[in-house]
């Protein structure tokens, strides 16, 4: 991308009317251009808007509508649909839309870096290290691309996780941004508690987000209940170990009145014993906090060279009903879209081993044209 055009999501409702003072228009048009723009999944219709040729003229230049796109789109058999979605300023990233089982509704799913330097052994977004942080603008594109995608099957956005690639609290600022572009009323008009940001456990990340006020959710990755397991499955552990992150999600919760999610991510013969479900219960105890068990969606061999593997059926259902006995709110998450490569950096792991350019940077938008 031309690096004097500023993307229009990369703009807010103090950068976009600054801009257009700038250039001799009115700063009122902001609210006029991103109504518009929002609405519209991310495009100006111009037919809809009363603004002078001026600041129509500036999107000949100055500001471009867009900064990604849809390089691939993959639904599954339920219904998910994964998108890898290119960067004009190199490499791609994964999005996923959900259905809900309300017929109207989809759920949605976004990344916040290019890879992740975070090295979680299960998980596919890791195989190829950290390439960079995402601009909020790059975020908010991601959310506009699964907006047009579930109108496209007559379904509403209702709902964002940022549990693709990357670890949002290592880009906390943009992250910031980019919620506060898609939950505003006057520009993605999703709402906030309609968000969900996912961490691996940055507890200063969590505390920020805290402090930010923005009545966002947030989920913990913890995925098991001791320092020792968890330490072979997220390597961050040993900076930030289990009492602290769960003490800061605690506190997350106290401060803001948001329940917290905790993510556990179930390995047979890893993290699924019965003595990992009483202490899991033990560390939730006073803590109302929902636990999300995630069948293990397998990814091939990890960093370590381990391969693991998922539980059986009945053994998620007993981890699940052994927390109940104990008083935990415990839930199955589904996992989705299977055949589609859906679990966390699989789909561009999956771009990246059958491109040509594969083991070399992740495609950019101009090679990956031609898929
Ligand atoms: N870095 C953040 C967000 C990205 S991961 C975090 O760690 O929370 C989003 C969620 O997907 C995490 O809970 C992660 O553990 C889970 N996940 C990653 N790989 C998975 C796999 N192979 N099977 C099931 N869940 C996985």
């Amino acid at each position: 991308m031309n690096t004097r055009v500023t993307a229009l999501t990369d703009l807010d409702l103090e950068s976009l009317p600054a801009l257009l003072k700038r250039h001799g228009c009115p700063p009122s048009h902001a609210r006029t251009l991103f109504r518009n723009f929002y609405d519209n999944s991310g495009s100006l219709d111009w037919q809809a808007i009363e603004v002078g040729a001026r600041v129509r003229r500036l999107f000949d230049g100055e500001i471009s509508q867009r900064q990604s796109t849809i390089l691939r789109s993959h639904t599954s058999g339920d219904g998910t649909t994964k998108l890898l979605v290119g960067m004009a300023n190199g490499g791609a990233v994964e999005s996923v839309l959900m259905p809900s089982h309300r017929p109207d509704r989809a759920a949605g799913c976004v990344s916040s870096q290019l890879g992740c330097a975070m090295g979680c052994d299960f998980c596919a977004s890791t195989k190829n290290g950290f390439e960079r942080n995402l601009s909020a603008g790059e975020i908010v594109e991601q959310f506009l691309h699964l907006r047009a995608t579930a109108a496209s099957i007559g379904r509403r956005l209702t709902s964002l996780v940022f549990m693709g690639m990357g670890e949002p609290m290592l880009n906390l600022p943009e992250v910031i941004g980019a919620i506060r572009r898609i939950a505003h009323g006057q520009m993605g008009s999703l709402g906030w508690r309609q968000i969900t940001v996912s961490t691996v456990g940055i507890v200063p990340g969590i505390d920020a987000l805290a402090e930010a006020n923005l009545n966002v959710h947030l989920a913990l990755s913890l995925h098991a209940p001791d320092d020792e397991t968890r330490a072979k499955l997220v390597p961050m552990n040993r900076r930030y170990p289990v009492a602290l992150i769960v003490e800061a999600a605690r506190r997350f919760q106290e401060r803001t009145g948001r329940i917290c999610t905790i993510e556990y991510c179930l390995i047979r013969d890893v993290n699924d014993t019965d003595d990992h479900a009483r202490q899991l219960a033990s560390l939730m105890s006073g803590f109302r906090a929902h636990v999300n068990v995630i069948p293990y969606n397998p990814i091939g061999l990890g960093l370590s060279g381990r391969e693991y593997r998922r539980p059986s059926y009945e053994r998620v259902i007993e981890f699940v009903d052994l927390l109940r006995d104990q008083g935990v709110v415990a839930h199955v998450r589904a996992t989705r879209g299977d055949d589609v490569n859906a679990a966390c950096g699989q789909l561009r792991q999956a771009q990246l081993v059958e491109s040509p350019q594969s083991g070399g940077p992740p495609p950019r938008v101009a090679q990956a044209s031609s898929l």
